[in-house]
């Protein structure tokens, strides 16, 4: 049933904190570095991955053994599902790990950031040789995605992102509003984030607070994953549709993975270049296959530098939602930003963010000052744009600008709006 081409989700867990009060935490590298910011986000049955490079090689993946680092160690010899108020200090302090070697695995997370999206219900395991020394470590976030980190025979660990399409199936919600929309959608079984995707994606074409009247209706067409027949907790919005009486509002995913109305006029809005009021020379370009000056290894070069100031005001780039307000010892102060299913904005090194977690912010909003946080040389800005879980070059990329379907693309995106009408009952 599930012909197009899957395009990924990358939403946050996070976004689901968003109707909860504000949780505005801060990393103490001194003090013990607690895990994430979504420690306090009780359920541990969905979680879903930050980042999917498009491009994996999944069959490789499957059918080759993994590398083996050390060969006598088969089992990992701690093991830990996350609890709220775990720290990572602690996890390594128990799983007899020094902070030495956390804070290497730490620098080979920059690349990730995965350690940050750590949440209850995830697990962490620690592989260690006879010597003691970690030669393993991975985060489990759920069956379809794991991040390994594995250590270089000198010292220092190499990251690996493990990503499995899985299986997508199609799951309808439909309902009545009663109250507001977002309880009404909760109590058919639409969760925190589901519904805040469901308000972003209308959000130009509907008031949730003022246009909903007792009696209007609902119906959400969504796609979950599935790995070896086990929910990963992952979901994607494949269509919506509002009816009010005599009007009514549709959002659809086309193929190309942004949302259009039923007549093909794109719900995208539009994003700015560059993340700052006013230009700054780049400092050091995006550019993937960055050789690190020291080990000759490549370390990509995930954004693009700015040479801000201490103090430059950073704008977001497109309307979005705060997902992530924290520390890390080398990505310093960071703030991440998602803007639909599809794109992601990180903004690293700041001294001050001015937002916090579950924000929802619009194009040039300023939403923090530039700094010189985490391990840096000197002041400057880091900027992240992320497609699909992939960075890719902010300065060049293509971005979404407002726009609407025509011609052939017109003709096929009506035809998947009239069969996914036709499965959300709606004619
Ligand atoms: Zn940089």
């Amino acid at each position: 049933m599930q012909t197009e081409k899957i395009s990924w989700l990358n939403f946050n867990p996070v976004m689901r904190l968003q109707a909860l009060p504000s949780i505005h935490k801060t990393l103490l590298l001194a003090g013990g570095l607690l895990i994430g910011a979504t420690i306090l986000w009780p359920s541990s049955q969905e979680f879903s991955p930050q980042r999917v490079p498009l491009s994996l090689d999944v069959e490789s993946i499957l059918t080759q053994p993994a590398p083996i680092t050390a060969p006598l160690i088969k089992h990992p010899s701690f093991v830990r599902t996350i609890e709220p108020g775990d720290t990572l200090s602690a996890l390594f302090a128990k799983a007899g790990v020094d902070q030495q070697t956390m804070y290497k695995v730490l620098e080979a997370d920059l690349d990730v950031l995965a350690l940050d999206t750590l949440m209850p219900g995830n697990r962490i395991s620690f592989w260690q040789d006879e010597q003691g020394n970690l030669s393993k470590l991975e985060l489990y976030f759920n069956a379809a995605r794991q991040v390994v980190f594995s250590r270089y025979p000198e010292g220092g660990y190499e990251v690996n992102e493990i990503n499995i399409p899985g299986d997508w199936q199609d799951r309808i919600i439909s309902g009545g509003i009663q109250g507001s929309f977002y309880r009404s959608a909760e109590k058919v079984g639409l969760s925190a984030a589901e519904i805040q995707r469901v308000e972003m994606l209308l959000k130009d074409k509907l008031n949730f607070a003022r246009d909903l009247r007792a009696g209007d209706s609902f119906s959400v067409l969504l796609n979950d994953q599935y790995v070896a027949g086990e929910s990963t907790g992952v979901s994607r919005i494949l269509g919506v549709s509002i009816n009010m009486g005599r009007s009514h509002v549709t959002a659809f995913q086309n193929s190309d993975g942004n949302f259009y109305d039923e007549n093909g006029q794109s719900l995208v809005r539009a994003f700015q270049r560059f993340p700052l009021l006013k230009q700054y020379r780049v400092s050091s370009a995006f550019n993937p296959h960055r050789h690190h000056p020291v080990t000759g290894r490549i370390a990509p070069h995930n954004g693009t530098d700015f040479a801000t100031p201490v103090g430059t005001k950073v704008v977001a780039t497109g309307d979005g939602v705060v997902t992530l307000v924290t520390n890390h010892p080398y990505a310093g102060k960071y703030i991440v930003i998602e803007h639909d299913s599809k794109y992601t904005t990180r903004y690293l090194h700041l001294s001050k963010a001015l937002v916090h977690k579950g924000q929802r912010v619009s194009r040039g909003d300023v939403i923090a000052l530039s700094g010189a946080t985490g391990r840096i040389t000197g002041p400057h800005l880091h900027y992240e744009f992320h497609i699909n879980g992939h960075a890719v070059n902010p300065m060049t990329a293509k971005i979404p600008m407002a726009g609407h379907l025509a011609g052939s693309e017109k003709h096929s995106f009506e035809q998947l709006v009239a069969s996914r009408k036709h499965m959300m009952n709606l004619g």
